[in-house]
């Protein structure tokens, strides 16, 4: 698939891996729609800009059926379609399973999980009209492998994974794709608010010795909506750190 003027929405763009992944399509001529609970910082709007960028912004919560439901129609009709739906807007609350909240728990599922299936069912109707729609999911390599104090977000992740899967498979013959991005530590907010001794020791065991950067996950996506024969798949990258 041509990215040249095609449309690309992105739940979680205001920053990190989402911010990376609009700048990149944006870059390869795609139009833009944004998306975060809280407005965009001005200098990613001047980097939009100085790409000359067709973009909007849709702000709103993806685990709020009601708010997603107005999301998705207003996205839709502002370009005329949607040819890529990548479903970035994800959540962190760590804690080892003993302890963990049960609204630290129901809040990760919500977001990580319900989101993306709210946002591809209010899609997926329009799309099967249009024989044609690309979705990328991320999901991470707690989700393969899992991770302590991760027992939420291992559980949103690996969900992600089966849906992913399930939506290539529903989806094959009425032109949707399907796949699942899997990041290992990728330098972002996410990240940074992990304590310093857990990033230390992660970096350390990295084949690469570094974290990977968002325009790496960003290039996946650019990938993955190009590649017409790949779909269901969940692509690793990780910097070996699951070797
Ligand atoms: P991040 O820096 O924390 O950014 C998260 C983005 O999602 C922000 O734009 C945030 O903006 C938005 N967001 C959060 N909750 C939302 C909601 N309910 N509705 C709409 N937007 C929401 O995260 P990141 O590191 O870039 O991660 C992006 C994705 O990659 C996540 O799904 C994450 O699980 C996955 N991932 C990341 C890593 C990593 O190492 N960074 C590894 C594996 C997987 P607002 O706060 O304004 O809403």
């Amino acid at each position: 698939m041509e990215l040249t003027n095609k449309t690309v929405l992105i739940t979680g763009s205001s920053r990190g891996i989402g911010a990376a992944t609009a700048l990149a399509f944006a870059k390869a001529g795609s139009r833009v729609i944004l998306n975060a609970r809280h407005e965009l910082p001005a200098s990613l709007k001047q980097q939009l800009d100085e790409l000359g960028a067709e973009y909007c912004f849709l702000p709103g919560d993806v685990s709020d059926e009601q708010v997603v439901k107005k999301l998705t129609k207003t996205a839709w009709e502002k370009f005329g379609g949607i040819d890529v739906l990548i479903n970035n807007a994800g959540i962190t609350r760590d804690r080892l399973l003993i302890g963990m909240k049960t609204a630290d728990f129901d809040e990760v599922l919500q977001v990580n999980l319900k989101g993306p299936f709210l946002m591809i069912q209010a899609l997926l109707k329009k799309m099967y009209k249009q024989r044609a729609g690309v979705i990328i999911n991320l999901a991470s390599v707690v989700g393969l492998h899992g991770n302590a104090g991760q027992a939420n977000y291992a559980a949103s992740k690996a969900g992600i994974i089966g849906l992913t899967k399930t939506v290539a498979r529903e989806g094959a013959l009425r032109g949707i794709r399907c796949n699942a991005i899997a990041p290992g530590m990728i330098a972002s907010d996410m990240t940074a608010a992990m304590p310093q001794k857990a990033q230390d020791q992660i970096l350390e065991s990295l084949p690469l010795k570094r974290f990977g950067e968002p325009a790496e996950i960003a290039q996946t996506a650019l990938f993955l909506a190009q590649n017409d024969y790949v779909t269901g798949q969940t692509i690793v990258v990780d910097g070996g750190m699951t070797i």
